[in-house]
């Protein structure tokens, strides 16, 4: 494994890949889902670039890029284990020079969920991914469906501006007891973390009802609702049962794929979540 501090000791590395290469994209503070990610990429690529970026465009003002969480002995130990060949980890002056002009902002998916409470966020995500992808020239990128939106936002991106990657997306990879992992859950205490299991089992919950035959939007969103809400310590920025390609919010019968998402704070610990219910193909 090789390891790049600059934008052109990557290229120099790169160019030594075999092809296809695969790209994962992270802010570090790795776990077993980005370590998913990075298997999936070893296992259909000829070699694997990881980068590790806390970009502080996609954070807002008064969000947790300062404390974000870092442990770059930790993740490289974690990216040589799960079979990355090239590691970039670029500096900040590098990805935003002085006077940095430039953003890529992919409109309409971007004014709901995610993009409504965090605002600039997809526009920091759209920049520091097209900046990637320029440099590390990826053949495939794999991407978590833990981040639903930007997914759908990433793919948008790649069609709009024709960039010549494939965008490959990884089931959400949660804790036996159905928490999903992320950076942030470190800063839950004890109790919170326990309270926190009412995001994934009131999205299974939904997922039960739906299965069930429960077609009413509003009311597979009220099931998430009451689960979370019977927690004292949780507060919800958004339940939102949506359209699964458009992300509009649905009304009334839900008929085809339909992407229930939700962000939910624990005092300033901020999770999200999410399940597509696809109603069974009809005949
Ligand atoms: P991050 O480091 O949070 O920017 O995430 C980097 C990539 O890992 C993104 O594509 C995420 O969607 C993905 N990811 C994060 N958490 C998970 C998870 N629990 N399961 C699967 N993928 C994840």
């Amino acid at each position: 494994m090789q390891i790049a501090r600059t934008i052109a000791e990557f290229r120099a590395l790169r160019r030594g890949a075999r092809p296809p290469l695969g790209f994962v994209p992270t802010m570090g503070y790795l776990h077993a889902g980005h370590r998913a990610l990075i298997e999936r990429a070893r296992s259909e690529c000829a070699a694997v670039a990881v980068s590790i970026f806390v970009n502080p465009m996609q954070f807002g003002p008064n969000e947790d890029f300062e404390r974000y969480p870092r442990d770059e002995p930790g993740d490289l130990a974690l990216c040589e284990a799960a079979g990355a060949d090239l590691i970039l980890i670029p500096p900040l002056h590098e990805m935003y020079p002085a006077g940095t002009s430039t953003a890529v902002r992919v409109g309409g998916l971007t004014g709901v969920l995610e993009g409504a409470h965090r605002p600039g966020h997809f526009d920091g995500v759209a920049t520091i991914v097209t900046k990637l992808f320029n440099v590390v020239t990826p053949d495939r990128s794999y991407f978590g469906r833990k981040d639903a939106q930007q997914l759908r936002v990433i793919r948008r991106l790649v069609r709009d501006l024709d960039l010549p990657v494939e965008i490959v997306d990884c089931a959400t990879v949660r804790e036996p007891d159905g928490l999903a992992l992320s950076s942030r859950n470190v800063y839950l205490s004890p109790e919170e973390r326990a309270q926190a299991l009412s995001l994934s089992r009131g999205l299974r919950r939904a997922e039960e009802a739906f299965v069930a035959g429960e077609r009413d939007a509003e009311a597979l969103r009220r099931l998430v609702r009451d689960e979370i809400e019977a927690q004292p310590l949780a507060r919800i920025d958004y339940v939102s049962l949506a359209d699964s390609e458009s992300l509009a919010e649905l009304e009334g019968r839900v008929g085809g794929p339909a992407l229930l998402s939700l962000a939910v704070r624990f005092g300033g610990t901020r999770l999200i979540d999410n399940v597509v219910l696809e109603p069974p193909a009809a005949g």
